[in-house]
């Protein structure tokens, strides 16, 4: 199969991924090693459930000294996931280069972190180097304080930028001290930011919501339930030796039973 044939065929997997409801996205949240990257996306594949493969590539830890991302190394790793289970990729971009080296390796959807959506800056660079580009869905995480204008600020400069496909996450807004979700969900302001942009999907991540496992179940219903487009969920073959995030990741067969004991809305089943 040559090139564009190949590019053709992975474009088409994710527009058809990209208007699939619900929309399911899996993966680690860090890309550890080629076998971790592969069996995680083959278990995934394996259970008929996930649409898209997530992986982090560069980590934004909130403190220095832990694990940072594998970096650039891991992309080829994603585009051979991909070759093996046909499912479309998606990771996080902060700069303008991580969008460079993502379309570079094939990278078919982007997302912006909440830790990049604060800063207009940042957001602004992410969306010049969108210039020019086609058929790449971006999704928009909430910034991590609960500000609706600068959330959907990045939404405007990304559509500025002429991306066509935009999509929004909650994961939830930063709280001080001990709460019972890692990033309170504040539900009312993504309802808001849902009736603001309309025609956008919105995905909840109970991942970075909850912090932990035994409230996934619980949190994703809730977001079904306020109608929301899909969930991104990260999973892991090995949950707690993960490298960044452990308490929060489950393994592709418990995924698959999260969203089994799901009652999904009528129109989405
Ligand atoms: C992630 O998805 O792993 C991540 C870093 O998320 P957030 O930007 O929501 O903190
Ligand atoms: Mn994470």
């Amino acid at each position: 199969m040559s090139t564009t044939a190949t590019l053709t065929a992975a474009q088409e997997a994710t527009q058809k991924a990209w208007s699939k409801r619900p929309l399911i996205i899996s993966g680690p949240c860090s890309a550890e090693t080629e076998e971790q990257v592969i069996a995680t996306a083959q278990r995934l594949a394996a259970t008929g459930k996930v649409d898209v493969l997530r992986a982090g590539i560069w980590k934004p830890r909130t403190r220095p000294g832990m694990f940072e991302g594998i970096g650039t190394k891991g992309l080829p790793w994603l585009q051979k996931a991909k070759e093996l289970t046909g499912l479309p990729v998606a990771i996080e971009v902060a700069t303008a280069k991580q969008v460079e080296d993502a379309l570079h390796f094939d990278v078919d959807i982007l997302w912006i972190g909440a830790r990049t959506t604060v800063n207009p800056f940042s957001v602004q660079e992410i969306a010049d180097a969108l210039k020019g580009v086609e058929n790449v869905p971006v999704l928009v995480k909430n910034p991590i304080n609960p500000d609706l204008e600068l959330w959907g600020g990045g939404v405007e400069r990304i559509a500025r930028a002429g991306i066509k496909q935009i999509g929004l996450i909650h994961r939830g807004f930063s709280n001080y001290g001990n709460t019972d979700f890692r990033n309170a969900p504040m539900w009312h302001l993504a309802i808001e930011m849902k009736r603001r942009f309309p025609e956008m999907p919105i995905i909840c991540d109970p991942s970075h919501i909850c912090g932990r496992r035994d409230t996934l179940q619980d949190v994703a219903q809730k977001s079904v339930d306020l109608q929301y487009d899909g969930l991104i969920v990260e999973s892991h073959i090995d949950p707690d030796n993960a490298w960044s995030d452990a308490k929060q990741q489950i393994t592709p067969e418990t995924l698959a039973e999260l969203l089994g004991n799901i009652t999904w809305r009528k129109e989405d089943t």
